[in-house]
């Protein structure tokens, strides 16, 4: 399954990450906007320029809605922000110079701008349930206003909708909350797979995910953790949790994120090829694939922005992988996923 170790990738390496649909499936966008995501120089860790310069053809860029209070108060003014930033995200596509980006709706849409050259295509998702403000009629809106393909259940903290892997002691949470998925929950799942907006698992805990793995009528994703067998953190997904996906055809895309890849923090390329390595023996190469977490705390040694993508290629020609799988980690199960997601929803 593995090819054997080879130190010297230079020049298939130059040839593959060039033929690769690379998306990176999580992505945040600096809020309050700075305008900036063309700017040929910019702070944030991806932008158009550093995209095409790192080949990174395709970015799911997530509206981040920070937990706040359950309550009326909390809920408007979380509504209020998730459209306002996934009205952003929505402004980016354009061209300038040779460049042009697309905010796409569809697994074939994404497919066709990445294969334009100098094109990036441009997925809209939502992390932190709380953004719809314990109302899931509002996920139709979510879908057919703003072309949102997948959200987080939540972030850290526990909302309407769902128990975190991570409590907010700040905002008086207890260890669990609903012990899971609340009925709300359950509710928006329903309204998620009839949308066609992936259940994204990332920052739930483990009693939510299993449970929203059954809840949903498509495979779930979890868009940015990594293996807890390999670093105890609560971010992360331990052994029963990925036989889950691999039964279910759900995917994990390991993450930059220093301290889910290494216990005390300080994780490196070489560390999350490991990961991706474990769960791809384990489960199965179809049920993983990579994301950065950048402009929302990512970035590693050697991946500190999308100019430097190509490394995080290498790391895996490194590990052992082979093109057809490098090829289903950067992309291709991710898209396989979204299509399931497409097709269940027009199924109705
Ligand atoms: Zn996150």
């Amino acid at each position: 399954m593995f090819l054997a170790r080879d130190p010297d990738l230079g020049s298939i390496m130059t040839d593959l990450h060039d033929t690769l649909l690379t998306l990176d499936t999580h992505i945040d966008i600096p809020w309050p906007d700075r305008n900036d995501a063309w700017a040929s120089s910019s702070p944030r860790q991806v932008d158009v320029h550093k995209a095409a310069k790192g080949g990174l053809r395709a970015v799911c860029l997530a509206a981040y809605i920070p937990q706040t209070s359950r309550d009326a108060e909390g809920h408007d003014a979380a509504w209020d922000r998730v459209q306002a930033m996934l009205k952003v995200i929505n402004g980016l596509g354009g061209r300038h110079d040779a460049l042009s980006a697309k905010v796409c709706r569809t697994a074939s849409d994404i497919r066709k701008a990445a294969n334009t050259p100098g094109t990036l295509a441009i997925m809209p998702a939502v992390e932190n349930g709380h953004a719809i403000g314990g109302d899931p009629s509002r996920i139709a809106l979510l879908a057919r206003d703003y072309g949102v393909r997948y959200m987080t259940l939540t972030h850290n903290g526990h909302n309407a909708l769902a128990d975190a892997a991570i409590p907010r002691a700040d905002l008086g949470d207890d260890p669990t909350l609903h012990g899971g998925l609340s009925a709300l929950g359950r509710e928006a799942i329903g309204e998620m797979n009839r949308h066609g907006i992936l259940v994204d698992v990332s920052h739930t805990s483990k009693a939510t995910m299993m449970q929203a793995v059954a809840q949903s009528s498509t495979p779930v994703v979890a868009s940015h953790s990594c293996a807890r067998a390999l670093c105890d953190h609560p971010r992360n997904l331990d052994d029963e949790q990925l036989d889950l996906l691999k039964a279910t055809g759900g995917l994990i895309q390991i993450t930059a994120m220093g301290s889910f890849l290494k216990k005390g923090g300080g994780g490196t390329l070489t560390d999350l090829a490991r990961h991706v390595s474990y769960v791809a023996k384990r489960i199965g190469i179809e049920h993983v694939g990579v994301s950065s977490d950048f402009d929302g705390g990512g970035g590693i040694e050697g991946w500190q922005d999308a100019s430097e993508t190509p490394a995080v290629t290498r790391a895996l020609l490194a590990e052992g992988f082979d093109e057809k799988q490098i090829a289903a980690i950067w992309g291709g199960n991710m898209l396989r996923l979204l299509e399931n997601a497409e097709q269940a929803s027009s199924r109705g």
